[in-house]
Parts: C-alpha cells; structure tokens; sequence
C-alpha cells in the first residue's frame, strides 16, 4: 500500500508515473494513480496492484 507521507524523510507524496508503469498498463488499464512519487526526496510507491504487476515483470514470463 501506498503510505500518506514517505517512510524516509516524511515528506508529501504525489500521484506520479513512470514510463515503465505507463508501458506496462497502457495495454490494459490505467492505473497510474496508484503509484507516488515523494516530494522531498523522490522516493518512488506503487500500490498493490503494480507491485504485483512489477514482480510478474520481474520474474519474467
Ligand atoms: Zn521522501
């Protein structure tokens, strides 16, 4: 799950994206409100659903 503040420096985290989470959804849904991007020090949080996403991506088909 995707924390309200950053568990490093507690600073305010944004809704963000990246272009591996934008190739990786774009075929499917868009779900790129469930990733976050710390504003202090960019520390990066994805929700659930990609850090499945990431791990199948990961490990490879
Ligand atoms: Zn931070």
């Amino acid at each position: 799950m995707i924390p309200e503040r950053c568990t490093f420096c507690k600073g305010t985290l944004h809704e963000g994206k990246t272009e591996f989470i934008a190739s990786e959804t774009r075929s499917s849904s868009s779900k790129m409100s469930l990733l976050s991007v710390c504003d202090h020090c960019d520390e990066v949080y994805y929700g659930a659903d990609v850090s499945r996403k990431i791990e199948a991506v990961m490990r490879g088909p």
